[in-house]
């Protein structure tokens, strides 16, 4: 478990088709922008004259792919990506995508986020017709399976279709087979986003469109919730075909607006930086503050910190400088070390604060570990008064679709409103409303999973793997 107090996202997929020997390459640009969403391993497959290689570790990108491992790599024009976050499954090498699996007459590979609310039966009954499994999560069962139903239907796509349709959960997987074809699925309920760029050398497929903008592929559309899309010699050759799962009634993870994706991302017609400087506004209106200035926690608090001062009129300031090149560099021997690494991470800007009444914005509270240390170092670089306004309700519930929310770690169940405040040492504390972060959502074209905050929805069970 991190120890930031945020949730976590499961994975990030890409995947391109292209008319020239570039995939490899391009794959590992997309993969890049698309790190937010997973820093604990990395991998591409990449399609080489019928036969498919792969090399993926546990790392950043950066760190798995050395200048010589793209080098060792085929181009090829078809390939995929992952990066990963561990939620189900220990996080080892072994667990990092893309999964390749042979079957009777060829071999795919296939990147997924999400989580399988039903991977632990299909594994055994997988199991029982002879599979092996060498990892323990739920995206290496989605390989095996599409691997066994191809071999049932004696034909790629029928395959996908069919094991997407045995699939429970949340599921936005790109699939590469031996033959350079490329198939995007997205589960019927649409819990992660997944979408379609083009240009004149090919087709990528990405969890968000900033990798699409990164590598140089306009934005073609989001692949519909319960849609399957082939795509060959770069170009779009099937699409529209629907499968018969029925999803688990969800929809959109409204996580992805709050926190999980990136700004400069747009998710099935809303951007992502829109919907954040909503919800400040909205923020603004719901719990109004006598304050100098607002200020937002770095990175994801800023949007919408920006929106509660563009409603308010209360100036906008920045509260802290944040070191970006801290990383994974920093060690946390002791505790006060580990204290201090708050504060390496972000520093107050105390010309700005000081002698101030500051309303400090923050996307969500999840655990709640880092907060009372970022309260204490503005008020100990002289704020009046600190008033935090949060621009997501209190997450009570935990999560079975891609994220490592965890009922019992969170903050919200551990402690009252006044409690907690209490703890952190603010001057006042208060979450917007559920009613009001999706009114800040309500441009987007599907409905919303809003399981964690509300419990409306979940499951028993969250994949019946380790
Ligand atoms: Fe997203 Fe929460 Fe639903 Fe999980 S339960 S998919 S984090 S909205």
């Amino acid at each position: 478990m991190k120890t930031d107090g945020k949730l976590h996202e499961e994975c990030a997929v890409f995947g391109v088709s292209l008319t020239a020997d570039e995939a490899a390459g391009v794959t590992y640009n997309g993969l890049l922008a698309l790190q937010h969403r997973g820093q604990e391993g990395a991998g591409i497959a990449v399609v080489c004259e019928n036969k498919i290689l792969c090399h993926k570790d546990s790392g950043l990108v950066g760190e798995v792919f050395s200048g010589e491992d793209l080098e060792n790599l085929p181009k090829g024009r078809t390939a995929v990506g992952h990066t990963r976050y561990s939620t189900t499954g220990s996080s080892t090498k072994e667990n990092v995508g893309p999964f390749v699996t042979d079957y009777l007459t060829g071999r795919i590979a296939a990147a997924h986020n999400g989580n399988i609310t039903n991977a632990g039966e299909i594994r055994e009954k997988l199991r029982r017709n002879g599979l092996r499994f060498d990892a323990t999560s739920d995206s290496e069962v989605v390989s095996a399976l599409i691997a066994y139903c191809i071999t049932k239907e004696q034909n790629t796509l029928s395959g996908v279709i069919q094991a997407a349709g045995l699939l429970q959960g949340a599921f936005s997987l790109v699939i590469a087979s031996g033959r350079d074809k490329l198939i995007a699925v997205r589960d019927p309920s649409g819990f992660r986003p997944l979408c379609i760029g083009e240009n004149e050398t090919g087709t990528a497929v990405a969890s968000e469109s900033c990798a699409l903008d990164v590598c140089g592929f306009e934005f073609a559309r989001d692949v519909a919730p319960g849609e399957v899309v082939v795509i060959e010699n770069g170009r779009i050759i099937c699409q529209g075909i629907k499968f018969s799962g029925t999803g688990d009634g969800q929809g959109l993870c409204i996580f992805e607006y709050v926190y999980l994706a990136r700004a400069d991302s747009v998710i099935d017609g809303l951007s992502v930086y829109d919907a954040r400087f909503n919800m400040g506004g909205v923020l603004a209106e719901e719990c109004p503050a006598d304050a100098d200035i607002v200020c937002g926690v770095p990175d994801s608090g800023l949007e919408a910190a920006g929106g509660y001062s563009a409603r308010s009129g209360i100036q906008l300031a920045s509260g802290f400088v944040r070191n970006r090149y801290v990383g994974r560099s920093f060690i946390y021997p002791s505790q006060t070390q580990r204290d201090s690494a708050v504060r390496q991470k972000l520093n107050p800007l105390a010309a700005n604060i000081r002698g101030r009444r500051v309303v400090l914005v923050d996307d969500s509270i999840v655990r709640g570990t880092t907060l009372e240390k970022i309260v204490k170092s503005l008020k100990g670089a002289g704020a009046k008064e600190v008033h935090m306004r949060i621009a997501s309700p209190p997450v009570l519930h935990t999560c079975y679709y891609g994220t490592d929310i965890d009922g019992g770690d969170l903050i919200a169940n551990r402690m009252s409103l006044d409690e907690f405040r209490n703890k952190i040492g603010a001057d006042s504390l208060e979450y917007i409303s559920m009613d009001g972060l999706k009114q800040a959502c309500g441009q987007c074209a599907l409905p919303f999973c809003t399981a964690c905050f509300t419990g409306s929805g979940a499951r028993a069970g969250k994949n019946g793997l380790e």
